[in-house]
């Protein structure tokens, strides 16, 4: 698994349409404000990690306020992906990702992403594809427009 790149660097027009923000009012546990779930993605095409890691971020300040690690199969799944690794099994539904930035708020962040993709299929499929977008990208269509590292190579 190499380094995660965010889905907007490849996509902007679907990130900026299509990547989730919570409108968080006064009175609860987090400052009052719009916040974005940016997605990155593993972009070798060759390992099939099947996850997502989510980078929540203040739309007023620009700050990460959490980092999220999101994994829809089963257990057994990355169990079998990572041959029996302890790290198969950290990846299994949502967390938050231990060598990333999180703050004081990122438990209340890691709630309502939970609760988000537990009722809202939609997104959940929403995620998935893309997921597959990154992994496969001649598949989909003009809208592929490479990112930094793509054009150097
Ligand atoms: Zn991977």
């Amino acid at each position: 698994m190499r380094s995660m790149r965010a889905f907007l660097t490849r996509y902007p027009r679907q990130a900026a349409q299509e990547t989730r923000t919570i409108m968080i009012p006064q009175g609860e546990p987090v400052p009052a404000g719009t916040y974005g779930y940016l997605e990155f993605f593993c972009p070798d095409t060759k390992c099939d990690c099947r996850r997502v890691v989510l980078s929540v971020m203040s739309r007023e300040t620009g700050g990460v306020m959490a980092t999220l690690s999101y994994g829809w199969e089963t257990a057994e799944f990355y169990r079998n992906w990572s041959h029996g690794e302890q790290r198969g099994v950290d990846m299994v539904g949502v967390s938050l990702d231990p060598l990333a930035p999180q703050t004081e708020y990122a438990g209340y962040f890691l709630g309502a992403f939970r609760d988000m993709v537990s009722v809202d299929r939609a997104y959940r499929d929403r995620i998935r594809r893309h997921y597959e977008m990154f992994k496969r990208p001649g598949k989909h269509g003009g809208a592929y427009q490479g990112d930094e590292a793509d054009k150097a190579r």
